[in-house]
Formats: C-alpha cells, structure tokens, sequence
C-alpha cells in the first residue's frame, strides 16, 4: 500500500473543506455577514517568500534557510486564481489588491493581472486592482506591470534614514533603490501611490516627520500604520506601538493638518489633508482604533484558503474544492455559505483583552506573509 504524502508546510494552519449547501442560489452581489458586512475587497496572496526579513512580519530567526516555504504544487495556479477571483466578484468584490509575501517575486505576475483585468463587476465595470509591494523589483516592472492593466500600486518604506531602513528590512536593502521604484512607478502612471510606513516606537518613529516633508507635494499619499499584532513570531508588544493620534500630533506641529472624509465605506484609513496644499496623509489606527465594523476584506491565501480576518487562526480550503472538480456554482455556494456565517472582529474584541494576551480561542494565529497584508 502506498500512502499518500502530504508536504508538511501545507498543514501549518488549520483549514476546513468548506461545505457545498444543498440549495444553491446564483450570486447577488449583495452578500451579507451576521455583522451585516457585505464583501468588497479581495486581497491574494501570491506567494509566501520575501527578499526581505522586516521583523515586524518575517522576523530572521524564524524565516531562516530552514524555513518551509510552500511548494510550488501547492500555490494556486493564475487560471485558479482567477476562476476564484470571478466567483468572488459575482458576490460583490470590487477592489482586489494583490499581496504576498513579496508579489513581485512571483514569475509572470503581469499575465495574472492581465487576466485578472478581464473580470468584471456584475454592473458591467472594470475592477479596482491594485499591489502591495517592499518596491525592490518595482523600477524594472513598474512598466510592464501597468501594461498588464495593473492601476495603483502601494509601497512599503519604513523610513528615510539609510540605517534604519536597512536594519527594518534586515536584508540591508538600501532607501535609495525603494525611491527608485516609487519614481518610476509615479512615471508609468500607477498612481495615485501610496506609501506605507509602519510605525514601532523606539525603531522607527523618528522617522515620522522626515518621511512627511519627503512626501509632501510629491503626489504620493503617506500612510502611518500602527504595528500590530499580526502572527505568532514578531514578538509584539503594545509599548512598540505608537498610536496614530500621537503620529498626527507630531505632524501637526510641523505642518498642521485638517480631517477629511473617508473616500468610502470601509476605507482603512483615516484621512487627513495639509492645510497648506501639499497634499495628504493617511493613518490606520489597527490597534487603538478598531474598524472591525465596516470590514468587507476577504484574502485568499497562495495555496487557496480563504481567512475572514487578518487573526483568524484558521481557513476554509478552497482549492481543495477547485481540486476536486466542484463546479462554479458549488464554489459560489459554499463562499456564500462561509460569508453570511462571518462574525470576525478580532480588533475590536483585542481592544477589551489584557495589552499582551494571546489569540482569544488559544490557536497559533496566521502570520502576515502567508495571508498577506
Ligand atoms: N511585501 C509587500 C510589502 O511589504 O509591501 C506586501 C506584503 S506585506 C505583508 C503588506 C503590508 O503589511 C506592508 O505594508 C507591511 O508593512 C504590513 N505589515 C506587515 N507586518 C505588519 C505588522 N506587524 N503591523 C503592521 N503592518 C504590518
Ligand atoms: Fe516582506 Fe512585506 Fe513582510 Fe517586509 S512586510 S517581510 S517586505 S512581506
Ligand atoms: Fe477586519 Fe479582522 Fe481587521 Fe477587524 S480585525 S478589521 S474583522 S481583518
């Protein structure tokens, strides 16, 4: 007899089959959780390896040479992902962003985003598709990328300060080459841009206003993230974060700011404008400020397993679904089935837990770089 060998990284986190309902009812688009959430946004998750080793998501001594990343068999395939993708839009998504890991590192991202251009909202309009990127690749792809029908992109870039970012990313990559990236994407039209910046106090927050005034009149939308709590290896504590109303303080006094309304329902972000016209700035206050209420964000991981939350500690295994012939109509009506049983609110439940409590159920929780952010 022989037995079946299932690679060992593909059981690292908990996921169900998730079941097909008996009634299957076609897509509305206006799927709805208990919460009464609807699904909007689908993030995927192209890969689980990065070319940096930030310690707030993929700490060094933990994603080592030893470490088992996914192998190929078990990522999704673009045609997988996209036959996913078309499934979810029918439900109602309409932006989907496209992350990892590092999605760039993923061999011929462009012909996935191609396909994914394709898709369409029920309402017969083009999708929102945007990428999540540490910008390394970005200057060589930024062009090819946007031929593909790639629309925005977002950085991530902790700081000017050469030293400090190369000690962050821990690979020893250099500022200039992510200012590279983000010059050529803004040349090729990605745009509007956005940049990243997670904040941990005491690395990093002295970085705050000199990112500002590089940021400032430059066309990008500079972002201050609060470090949270995401996975099981980065070591958090809440001492490290900074919350975003001390951020806007400290902008404030340099360059006074006014609040301005959310672009729509469920925008991350809270904005804000310089009141001298150079333009604006973005906070996304994870830890102090839940906005668990208005979360319509799905992500699909890069071997198809679709979490709720950013802290959920398990999924619901689509690609076995995919894998064992069910037809579209089966997997439309198991997402529906998972989402209108959603009830996910990790952030704001984290709120009433003791400041360094574990997951609430016990189970190790998801890590960043496989849900992608
Ligand atoms: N590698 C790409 C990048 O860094 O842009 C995409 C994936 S990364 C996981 C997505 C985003 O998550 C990045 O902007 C990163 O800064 C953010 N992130 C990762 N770990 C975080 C943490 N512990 N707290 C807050 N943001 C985090
Ligand atoms: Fe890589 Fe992005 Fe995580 Fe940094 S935040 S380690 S660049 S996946
Ligand atoms: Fe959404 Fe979970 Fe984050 Fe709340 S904690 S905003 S439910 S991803």
């Amino acid at each position: 007899m022989t037995d079946k060998i299932i690679p060992l990284a593909d059981l690292r986190y908990a996921a169900r089959v998730p079941a097909i309902p008996a009634l299957l009812t076609a897509p509305t688009g206006l799927l709805s959780d208990t919460l009464a959430r609807p699904l909007r946004d689908l993030r995927i998750s192209v890969t689980d390896r990065c070319n940096f080793r930030c310690s707030y998501c993929m700490p060094s001594e933990v994603f080592n040479k030893d470490y088992a990343f996914l192998p190929q068999s078990s990522l999704l395939s673009f045609e997988e992902i996209t036959r996913l993708a078309r499934i979810f839009v029918a439900h109602g998504v309409e932006k989907i962003r496209l992350t990892g890991g590092e999605p760039l590192l993923r061999k011929h991202l462009e012909v996935l985003i191609e396909m994914l251009a394709r898709l369409q909202t029920p309402a017969g309009k083009p999708l929102d598709i945007t990428l999540t990127t540490n910008a390394s690749l970005l200057a060589k792809k930024a062009q090819s990328l946007k031929d593909a029908g790639l629309q925005r992109v977002t950085v991530s870039l902790d700081g000017l300060d050469d030293a400090t970012f190369r000690r962050m990313n821990d690979v020893d990559f250099p500022v200039a080459d992510v200012l590279k990236g983000i010059e050529v994407a803004q040349k090729v039209g990605l745009e509007p841009l956005k940049v990243n910046m997670v904040v941990k106090r005491g690395t990093n927050d002295a970085e705050i206003i000199p990112m500002a005034r590089h940021f400032r009149h430059s066309g990008a939308v500079l972002r201050f993230i609060e470090y949270m709590d995401v996975g099981a290896t980065n070591g958090w504590r809440m001492d490290e974060v900074l919350p975003s109303k001390q951020v806007i303080e400290r902008i404030h006094a340099e360059f006074p700011v006014t609040a301005i309304d959310a672009n729509y329902l469920g925008e991350t972000a809270e904005r804000w404008r310089y009141a001298d016209g150079a333009g604006e700035i973005g906070v996304i206050s994870s830890v102090t400020q839940a906005f668990c209420s208005d979360c319509n964000r799905a992500r699909l991981t890069t071997e198809g397993k679709l979490f709720l939350c950013l802290f959920a500690s398990q999924g619901h295994d689509l690609r076995a679904l995919l894998r064992n012939g069910a037809a579209d109509e089966q997997i439309a009506g198991a997402v529906a089935y998972i989402w209108q049983a959603r009830t996910d609110r990790y952030s704001e439940l984290r709120a009433a837990m003791p400041p360094d409590a574990g997951p609430a159920d016990g189970r190790k929780r998801v890590e960043m770089s496989y849900i992608g952010g």
